[in-house]
């Protein structure tokens, strides 16, 4: 998903928080339920032409709020129209077969169904849980509209309220904006491996959408807190009707909440100028995008290589590598603990990189396991994570009847952690390892030279 987010949500990486509210304006924006988005990731060829359910929005009066809303978004936001934006407005259904058929395009189903078993193999998913399918029900839920880039159109879902439809029209339009001015498709790319670069721009995209159009439709996006907008980003989650694991929630709304604090630091150090700086150049990692002083000198992110697996055995290959994040590692962090500990436990994030390994045995039954080497700022981070770790799953190792063994072990400013292997037949897992195994493989991690 992670799109926007890419294909929907949840990179475990991209995550997101509370706190309590702290709304200025007298009537907040009416942010519920939009978790609009961006579809996937930009595609390059254009979609192909198929029936949709709903008219195109082709009324006169239809294309003159259009029109107009176009203006005050390009007067607000300062970026200039180069061309009118065409819009669709599709029923909730029609919006998600959009977004199915766009991720099944873009991203290969072995990279959505490795993001589903990440997140299973480290406990922020229920073994059965469906992830793929769980994820499109959430987003079928929440979604608002969505730009594609690949056609230059905007499209709405039909049964918004007022006040609900005329915000996301703005940030569906601000995004319209934006790809006429710098390109979005490149910078929503699916991109393997690269994840957290990826979630970064994602949130920066996101964030001036968010920003602009609480301009438009609330007068000023900074009459209302980023705690305000955390909150009401929760709020809309619950009352979507759809029943989803909170890290999925979490995943689909990090990118707002974690884009538009950045943009309004931006706006207040330099206006819209900074944001579009941002655009053209955008943070490198999530940690750049949380912390200003980060972006400011563009510290990178430490390259971590990706954890090796021989002690597993023959058989076993990559399935999927990519780098959590900071984001991604908060949002995880949130599973485990509370907010405030995990923000500041992520908060040490130096680098990292996970690897998702599969065997596939003649009868088909695939075993899988994940590894995962982060390297903290500091000895003092990495022991605070480690304290995280150690509530969570003890001192060494775990074994679990569906999951197998989790064992973690830190060493100076390194934390390496080992999830599996298990079996999968279907939703059904169960255990295929044993901590003598998993340890083993810490070793293993923590042997590669960086
Ligand atoms: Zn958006």
């Amino acid at each position: 998903m992670g799109g926007d987010s890419p294909y929907p949500p949840a990179r475990p990486a991209l995550l997101i928080a509370l706190l309590a509210a702290a709304c200025s304006p007298a009537s907040p924006p009416p942010v519920a339920r939009t978790t609009p988005e961006p579809p996937p990731p930009a595609t390059t060829a254009p979609p192909e032409v198929r029936e949709v359910r709903a008219p195109v929005a082709r009324a006169p009066d239809e294309r003159a709020k259009v029109h107009d809303m176009l203006l005050r978004v390009s007067h607000d936001r300062g970026l200039p129209v180069r061309r009118e934006v065409a819009s669709r407005v599709l029923d909730r259904a029609g919006i998600l077969e959009r977004i199915r058929a766009h991720v099944e395009k873009e991203v290969p189903r072995e990279a959505v169904e490795s993001e589903g078993e990440l997140l299973t193999a480290l406990e922020l998913l229920p073994p059965g849980y469906d992830f793929v399918e769980g994820t499109y029900a959430l987003i079928q839920g929440r979604i608002a509209g969505f730009y594609e880039p690949a056609d230059a159109t905007m499209y709405l879902v039909d049964d918004l309220g007022d006040d609900e439809a005329t915000e996301t029209l703005a940030h569906e339009l601000d995004h319209a904006l934006q790809d006429q001015t710098f390109p979005l498709g490149p910078m929503l790319a699916y991109a393997p491996g690269d994840g957290d670069r990826s979630a970064a721009a994602h949130a920066v995209i996101e964030g001036d959408a968010t920003s602009a159009s609480l301009d438009v439709v609330a007068g000023s996006a900074f009459d209302v807190s980023e705690t305000a907008l955390r909150t009401l980003l929760e709020l809309s989650g619950g009352a979507s009707g759809v029943a989803s694991p909170h890290v999925l929630q979490a995943s689909l709304s990090a990118p707002y909440a974690d884009g538009f604090a950045f943009v309004q630091r931006e706006r207040r150090r330099g206006g819209w100028a900074a944001v579009d700086a941002a655009l053209l150049s955008p943070p490198v990692s999530t940690e750049q995008l949380l912390h200003a002083d980060k972006y400011a000198q563009r510290e990178p992110p430490i390259a971590v290589p990706a954890p090796t697996f021989a002690t597993l055995g023959a058989g076993f290959r990559a399935v999927d590598d990519d780098v959590m994040g900071e984001e991604g590692l908060r949002l995880m962090l949130e599973e485990w603990t509370s907010g405030v500990t995990a923000e500041k436990g992520a908060a040490g994030w130096g680098g990292d990189r996970y690897v998702l390994v599969r065997r596939v045995d003649g009868d088909g039954v695939r075993s899988l396991a994940v590894g995962w080497h982060a390297v903290m700022d500091t000895e003092r981070d990495a022991v605070e994570l480690a304290e995280i770790l150690a509530a969570r799953f003890g001192p060494k190792c775990r074994e679990r009847a569906a999951l197998g063994p989790l064992a973690w072990r830190r060493r100076g400013r390194d934390v390496v952690l080992a999830a599996g292997p298990y079996e999968r037949r279907g939703l059904e897992t169960r255990s295929a390892g044993s901590c003598t195994i998993a340890e083993r493989w810490l070793a293993e991690m923590l042997q590669k030279k960086r």
